[in-house]
């Protein structure tokens, strides 16, 4: 479960974060919408540890988000890669202890997203939608039971989003955890997510809260999209 509680974070005078709080259970899969600039990154850097805020904290199962690091899986908006590793060892470091099982997981996911014959080459060689599915198949092969992907399919075509939000979903039902990713689209939120949490402009407090309908709508389904704005009026 995560909690958090009250947080604040500005840079310099630029108030970015203000008294947030929210909480999600270690099973939910929760998105957040929120205009851009709100501070959507922002959290998630708080909640990847890479920032300490203000005030405020950020809890999973009862203890300080700090001792909990390596309990985190998150993908960050610009891919981060690491650039002297091939990538399949970038795909591969989410996996602890990668074993034969992973690596061939690991093959076969790179082999339908696209990635057949780059598991030699190194980051600076593949495009950018390229290191956004390399980053995104290393966040699904990992463990963690928290994953927060921050727009993990911006960068993707229509077809290959969908099948990449298809191989999340299925992941996440094999295997409940947490799950918050961040999003500009709605009915990828309403497709994909049981909750929506909707950030105000900055400085950022929940603006609204959704919660999606069982069974989940397919992306054809408009009416929750229209129930969705309705609640945003
Ligand atoms: P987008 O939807 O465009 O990705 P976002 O909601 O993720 O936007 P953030 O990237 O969190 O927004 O930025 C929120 C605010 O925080 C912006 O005003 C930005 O300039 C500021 N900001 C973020 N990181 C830093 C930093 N390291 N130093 C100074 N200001 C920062
Ligand atoms: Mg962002």
């Amino acid at each position: 479960k995560l909690s958090v509680d009250h947080l604040s974070k500005s840079f310099g005078g630029n108030e970015v974060l203000k008294n947030l709080s929210f909480h999600i259970d270690e099973d939910e899969f929760v998105a957040i919408l929120g205009p851009s600039g709100s501070g959507k990154s922002t959290l998630f850097h708080l909640i990847g540890g890479l920032y300490a805020p203000d005030s405020g904290e950020i809890q999973l199962d009862g203890k300080n988000i700090n001792s909990r690091k390596g309990s985190i899986s998150y993908m960050p908006q610009s891919p981060s890669l690491l650039p002297w590793r091939t990538t399949l060892d970038n795909v591969l470091l989410g996996a602890e202890l990668a074993g034969k099982k992973e690596r061939q997981a690991a093959l076969e996911m790179m082999d339908k997203a696209g990635l057949k014959g780059y598991e030699k080459a190194y980051p600076h060689q593949l495009s950018g939608g390229m290191k956004q599915r390399a980053a995104f198949i290393r966040s699904l092969l990992s463990p963690q039971p928290l994953i927060c992907l921050d727009e993990p399919f911006s960068a993707l075509d229509e077809f290959t989003r969908s099948e990449m939000q298809r191989w999340l979903l299925d992941i996440w039902q094999e295997n409940k955890r947490s799950i918050l990713f961040v999003t500009h689209n709605i009915e990828e939120a309403l497709f994909l997510a049981d909750r929506i949490l909707v950030l105000s402009e900055k400085p950022a407090t929940i603006e609204g809260e959704f919660h999606v309908n069982f069974p989940r709508p397919r992306e054809e389904d408009i009416t929750l999209t229209e129930e969705f704005l309705q609640c945003k009026k």
